[in-house]
């Protein structure tokens, strides 16, 4: 049975400064309620293939030349980033990029200013996020600067849980986080995906673990996709192993 496709990427490229050419025919679909990863070493354009997707290239002086982009069908190539986070596209950029001033819980809040409903269901979505991250409720006076990597890093998923997303595309979930935080980012982007029924588009260099949890994967390698399948499958194919696992 086909599953509906909320995101499709076909024969994208991308160029920035008019001149260096990082995509050169990117192709991929997101599927409704799957976590999807694109993989691939430092450089391969992953963070640039979500960039494009949330139309966020242009204050890097980047372009997206050839190809489309639809989500739900619709080309949204000419859309502001704020009209992809209206249609619930959510981007969680590497780098955490919490505002390190304001405080956890005004994090969070920061991640509802484009909702229309009113400030009951905000509310109930916050408590939602405490449960995912009790850890963050523990924490939400506290000013985002001075809490840990795996803390911002949580910070930055809830912030994006707080607009009511259909699909999170997540840089790097794994950057800088020892691994036992790692494990518990992604059992957290497990259940979100399993009872909130959010789908994922992600970005790792950490393949092993990425491939554990994504249903299916992608494989870029400079500016291309040289492999894709099931996740299971890609973590048992030979010149995966052989190329990328143990990599980071
Ligand atoms: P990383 O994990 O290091 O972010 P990545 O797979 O996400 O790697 P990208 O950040 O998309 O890769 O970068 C892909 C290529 O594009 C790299 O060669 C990078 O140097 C180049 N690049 C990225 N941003 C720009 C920019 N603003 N101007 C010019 N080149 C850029």
């Amino acid at each position: 049975q086909q599953s509906e496709m909320l995101l499709t990427l076909n024969n994208i490229e991308v160029i920035y400064n008019h001149v260096i050419l990082v995509l050169k025919g990117v192709s991929l679909s997101v599927p409704k309620g799957g976590i999807t990863a694109l993989l691939g070493g430092n450089g391969a354009g992953k963070t640039t293939t979500l960039k494009a997707v949330s139309n966020l290239l242009r204050s890097e002086r980047g372009e997206v030349t050839k190809g489309t982009i639809e989500y739900r069908g619709e080309k949204v190539q000419s859309l502001s980033p704020s009209d992809l986070v209206k249609r619930g596209v959510i981007q969680v950029m590497e780098g955490r990029h919490c505002f390190e001033h304001l405080t956890i819980e005004e994090n969070l809040m920061t991640g509802a200013y484009t909702r229309r409903d009113g400030a009951a269901e905000v509310q109930k979505d916050l408590e939602l996020v405490y449960s995912y991250f009790p850890r963050l409720k523990e924490r939400r006076k506290s000013q985002a600067g001075y809490t840990s990597g795996g803390e911002q890093q949580m910070c930055a998923i809830g912030r994006a849980l707080m607009s009511s997303p259909e699909t999170i595309l997540l840089d790097e979930p794994s950057m800088g986080l020892a691994p036992q935080l790692v494990e518990e980012i992604f059992e957290i982007v497990k259940d979100l995906n399993e009872r909130e029924g959010v789908s994922f588009l992600l970005a790792e260099q950490n393949t092993t673990v990425a491939l554990r949890y994504a249903h299916y994967g992608y494989i870029l390698e400079s500016g291309r996709v040289v492999m894709d399948g099931e996740g299971a499958a890609l973590l048992e194919n030979e010149d995966v192993k052989e190329f990328y696992l143990g990599l980071s």
